[in-house]
């Protein structure tokens, strides 16, 4: 049991650092290329989660910067 709860605890570190050192992601949506092929190959359209950058903020450096906005104005 014990065993468990280090990995959990190494887990959680190596995610805090990967939020603080690469936040951004590739947009799993688009593969990280900005663009959305259309279903006949041709053509296609700007992806609009990534707003074409390709990049994705990672869900917890996006917890830690609403955590942060909210810590500072109260
Ligand atoms: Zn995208």
């Amino acid at each position: 049991m014990a065993t468990l709860f280090i990995f959990l605890f190494f887990f959680a570190v190596g995610y805090v650092a990967r939020c603080a050192l690469r936040p951004w992601k590739p947009c799993p949506h688009c593969q990280g290329t900005g663009r959305v092929a259309s279903r006949t190959g041709r053509g296609g359209h700007l992806c609009h989660r990534c707003d074409a950058t390709g990049l994705r903020l990672r869900s917890g450096r996006k917890a830690w910067n609403t955590y942060r906005r909210l810590t500072r104005d109260a």
